[in-house]
């Protein structure tokens, strides 16, 4: 609404710049000033063999006015079917690098809707045999469907997914009805709240459930782990660390968890610690089922992980950052409030000294190499969005004298200076201006 009055004070935002690969600031800007109301119905039907996963999006959205619009596919060209508007009848959509563009004839001023047939790429579904798991983070649903493939377009997705029969699935939304057809299944998700591309997500396979109730919530876990001893060691742990992160937060916040239900999969050898998609949350198993001899520190690694991407729900999924350039700053929060919510169930451990331990050696480390930049970069095209992730966001942002070196550095680059401050009263002047404790947690 805001936006939209703006516009209408302000005109219409510079013409579209033409399609180029990645997804540039230029036309994510162009993108979010123009379009609004985003919402996708998404099928995908999942072969049990590895022939190619397809599927239909009907992509709805509100335009200022009647132009040409530019979505994201980053597949060959032969992986677009038939392109069809609201009465079904077909568009000449123009297919290059990483984009389908939608004439403007095809399209009007307010609300549009197109439906596209797909082929969806592996590149982002993680096939493994028997299970898949999609992993979007942080450019990659254009991958598998095409979509507006940027943070700050959020939109709302009603997911449906054929699998086959012997499969479960797991998605943002909670499951609104299962079918059973021949040797498939149908399965349709309840619609999300409005959330990021890059927090999009589904999982489906030959996957075994736990499920608990705490303070009123049902949680289903998902996972893989044929060593049940193992599991019915570890689920209590696992529930009780979702459900205590889940109060901390809920109290800290003063804001309810802010979507429908929170169900996660463990899965074997992930290539993350987690990732805090809505709903819908992967673990690395090993973070999850520790084995008897666990040691302190592994125990408190798993609280830990439990805890960030619980935090995220808040930090990054309900507010989120408008392009990647700020990722750090969702990851910050992340850590910063798992080491708060981490010490109620360690009590006898002095948590100062071990978040010091944790972040302040590899922080001091990054940034004392040439290799070191400011922690917000700037970033030209989403396609250079994984670079951002490493040793400078994670521990360097959740150090809190960073901002300050980043503050300060800023400065000194704009005059032309590029000079860390390093003696020990320069510091201790930023640190008081920019305590993150005493920050409003939202602002
Ligand atoms: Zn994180």
């Amino acid at each position: 609404m805001i936006s939209a009055l703006l516009l209408a004070v302000l005109g219409p935002a510079a013409p579209a710049p033409p399609p180029a690969p990645g997804v540039s600031l230029a036309l994510a800007r162009h993108r979010s000033a123009t379009i609004s109301e985003v919402r996708y119905g998404v099928e995908f039907i999942v072969p049990e063999t590895t022939a190619p996963v397809t599927g239909t999006v009907t992509v709805g959205f509100r335009l200022f006015k009647a132009e040409a619009v530019v979505l994201d596919f980053r597949a060959p060209p032969a992986n677009i079917g038939t392109v069809r508007d609201a009465s079904g009848h077909p568009i000449m959509a123009m297919v290059t690098e990483d984009h389908i563009t939608i004439p403007a004839s095809s399209l009007r001023a307010g609300a549009n809707r197109i439906t596209f047939d797909f082929t969806a790429t592996d590149a982002a579904l993680n096939r493994r045999g028997d299970y898949l798991y999609a992993l979007f983070v942080p450019d990659r649903a254009s991958t598998a469907f095409p979509c507006f493939d940027q943070p700050d377009l959020k939109a709302r997705y009603r997911l449906t997914l054929t699998i086959p029969a012997a499969w479960r699935a797991v998605a943002n939304g909670g499951m609104e009805s299962s079918d059973s057809l021949t040797s498939t299944k149908r399965i349709r998700f309840r619609e999300t709240a409005p959330i990021s591309t890059y927090l999009f997500s589904f999982a489906a396979g030959r996957l075994f459930t736990e499920e608990a109730d705490r303070d009123g919530r049902h949680f289903t876990m998902y996972h893989r782990e044929t060593d049940s001893a193992k599991v019915a060691r570890n689920k209590d742990a696992i529930f009780d660390l979702h459900a205590a992160a889940i109060r901390w937060l809920e109290d800290y916040t003063g804001i309810k968890y802010p979507f429908e239900k929170f169900d996660f999969f463990a899965i074997p050898a992930f290539q993350f610690g987690g990732m805090e998609h809505p709903g819908a949350v992967w673990y690395s198993a090993g973070a999850l089922f520790l084995d008897q001899t666990a040691t302190r520190n592994q125990l408190l690694g798993r609280a830990s992980v439990i805890s960030h991407e619980t935090a995220h729900m808040w930090f990054g999924d309900l507010v989120t950052m408008r392009w990647f350039n700020d990722v750090w700053m969702k990851e910050v929060f992340a850590n910063f409030m798992a080491g708060k919510i981490v010490g109620p169930s360690f009590p006898d451990i002095n948590h100062d000294l071990r978040f010091f331990l944790a972040n302040h050696p590899t922080a001091y480390g990054a940034d004392r190499t040439m290799g070191t930049n400011p922690i917000r970069q700037p970033l030209d095209n989403l396609r250079e969005a994984g670079q951002l992730y490493g040793a400078i966001i994670y521990p360097e942002g959740t150090d809190r004298d960073a901002p300050a070196r980043t503050h300060h550095r800023r400065r000194c680059d704009a005059a032309g200076a590029a000079r860390i401050p390093r003696r020990p009263q320069v510091r201790k002047r930023h640190l008081a201006r920019l305590d993150l404790d005493s920050r409003p947690a939202l602002s």
